[in-house]
């Protein structure tokens, strides 16, 4: 049996015949395995969908009761039987309830990482090493120039300018699921303890976070507070709504934001953030690379992102490898990507 036996790329995501079903499919299908809750990962209007409950929770968050047919919840670790596979779910480390999904048959194992980092974050189960013989990896963040860093650093330096401007409101960008949770539960890691504000469209995923158990402290909504109120404060806000009208309820906003890309100056600038955050849910170059390598396949599959420089990488270390050409996933980093902010009040 060949891995293209277990799982083959089509252009809805990538398909396992022998078990009927498409992984993070792009286009409606009858069995979907989802991998994380992202946009671009999970789509409304599949017939079956089988994910972590969390995952399932926050896709009936975002598209209503009726999201797909029909739905099962998996643990991490679990396995079921789909028609000739064997499939696993574990840990990615991305985001609530975020998975690599295990495919196996006649003894051969397939990974698909989703999207996943390797260092620890508060708001999620940490990433597990699945060793196998096929390892599909996501490569956002696939150039050597993207090294994350520490992140509590980062915030550090948020802390740091909030002591120093003490009249000015800080309004920090991040992606609305995973993200921000992440900052808040870091800055409370931190020692913050001062009520943190939130942006109207973060109210339903925050409060699904804190439900699951997540520590975050006491969080407003910026809806109802005064403009001397929000003095000193910092807001978590979708990244869109840094360029918004909505910032003029702020006394003298500042915009801060956390994103892989903020390692590229340019690019804050251009964006206009005062404050660049170098803080992502993405593995980073040598996470990637690692991750790769602590696999032990000896074939990569790598989608998603800068996937040259990873081909490239594993090729001259005698791995076989190629890019997927899956049309269809965004990148929640980017400050661009289609999320909706609405009209707050
Ligand atoms: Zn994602
Ligand atoms: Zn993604």
């Amino acid at each position: 049996m060949r891995p293209e036996d277990i799982l083959v790329p089509t252009p809805s995501g990538v398909c396992c015949k022998l078990g009927g079903f498409h992984i993070d499919p792009t286009r409606p299908v009858e069995r979907a395995l989802i991998t994380h809750a992202h946009s671009d990962h999970a789509r409304a209007g599949h017939g079956a969908v089988l994910a972590t409950q969390e995952t399932l929770d926050l896709m009936r968050l975002r598209y209503g009761e009726n999201f797909a047919g029909t739905t099962q919840a998996i643990a991490y670790g679990e396995s079921v039987g789909l028609d000739g596979a064997k499939v696993t779910f574990h840990p990615a480390g991305h985001v609530l309830g975020s998975a690599q999904i295990a495919v196996e048959a006649n003894g051969l194992r397939v990974v698909a990482s989703g999207d996943y980092k390797i260092v620890p974050d508060p708001t999620c189960a940490p990433f597990e090493l699945v060793p196998c013989d096929v390892f599909i990896t996501e490569a956002t963040f696939a150039l050597p120039v993207f090294r994350h860093g520490d992140p509590g650093g980062e915030i550090a330096k948020l802390l740091h300018s909030v002591a120093l401007f003490p009249e000015r409101a800080h309004l920090v960008g991040a992606y609305s699921l995973g993200k921000a949770q992440r900052v808040i539960a870091l800055l409370r890691r931190s020692g913050y303890s001062a009520p943190i504000y939130l942006h109207g469209a973060m109210e339903k995923i925050t409060n699904y976070y804190v439900n699951r158990g997540i520590e975050l402290g006491e969080l407003r909504l910026v809806r109802g507070a005064t403009k001397q109120n929000l003095a000193s404060t910092i807001t978590l806000c979708p990244p869109s709504a840094l360029n918004d009208l909505w910032t003029r309820r702020f006394p003298d906003p500042l915009a801060a934001f956390a994103s892989g890309w903020m390692r590229v100056r340019a690019r804050a600038r251009q964006q206009g953030v005062a404050l660049p955050l170098v803080i992502s849910d993405h593995a980073d170059w040598d996470g990637l690379t690692a991750t790769v390598a602590a696999t032990g396949a000896g074939e990569i599959w790598v989608t998603h992102g800068q996937e040259d420089a990873l081909v490239h990488w594993c090729v001259s270390r005698g791995l076989k490898a190629w890019p997927l050409d899956i049309v269809g996933y965004g990148d929640e980093d980017e400050p661009n990507d289609a999320e909706t902010v609405g009209t707050e009040q």
